[in-house]
């Protein structure tokens, strides 16, 4: 497969405590890179933001950051990437984020990762956009997520068909399996 192809990655600017977190990030990363799937990403340093952008860079891929002037000095910015655009506002720079990437995953993360899933998740449905969606399940991490969404669903507030939508996947391999990659 030639054409470009960038997958946005929303994950937590912290490591969390399950090593198994780290280890798909970097697997992730890893992956994307050998594939020539470039990382549309937050541009940290931090976190397991920042190790998903350190694994795809180590492996030789590309990666694309997305940061805010404030960001910067709160979450710095990991060195050697790609491109790298600072912006102004966090509107900004998740409408860039979403413009730049054909496919959107959220890692185990913290209401950063929540917010910007859900954006891209629900404007799916009112045809902003219409490229895939997914959640990487690690170690079950978005299960009581899953489970809320599924009671929506059951109670008629979200749309089975849009539920059906959402990929989910629990490792990186499965989910640019899942993505076509
Ligand atoms: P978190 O998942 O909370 O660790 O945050 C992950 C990333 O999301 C960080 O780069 C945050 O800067 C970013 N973030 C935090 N809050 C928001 C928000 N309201 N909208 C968009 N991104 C956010």
């Amino acid at each position: 497969m030639s054409e470009r192809f960038n997958l946005a990655v929303y994950c937590g600017a912290n490591m969390g405590n399950d090593p198994l977190f780290a280890t798909r990030a970097r697997e992730l990363g890893t992956l994307c890179a050998q594939r020539g799937i470039g990382v549309v990403y937050g541009g940290g340093q931090n976190g397991l933001m920042g190790t998903v952008a350190g694994a795809a860079l180590n492996a030789g891929g590309k990666v694309y950051g997305v940061v805010t002037h404030q960001l910067v000095g709160m979450e710095g910015v990991y060195p050697g990437q790609t491109t790298i655009d600072i912006v102004d506002t966090m509107h900004e720079r998740k409408a860039l984020m979403i413009d730049k990437a054909d496919a959107f995953v959220a890692m185990p993360g913290g209401p950063g990762t929540l917010e910007e899933f859900f954006e891209v998740f629900s404007w799916q449905f009112l045809e902003i956009h219409s490229k895939p969606v997914a959640l990487l399940n690690v170690n079950g991490y978005w299960d009581k997520l899953i489970e809320a969404m599924e009671y929506m669903s059951t109670t008629g507030l979200l749309k089975p068909s849009y539920l059906e939508r959402l990929i989910v996947a629990q490792t990186p391999e499965e989910l640019l399996e899942k993505l076509g990659r």
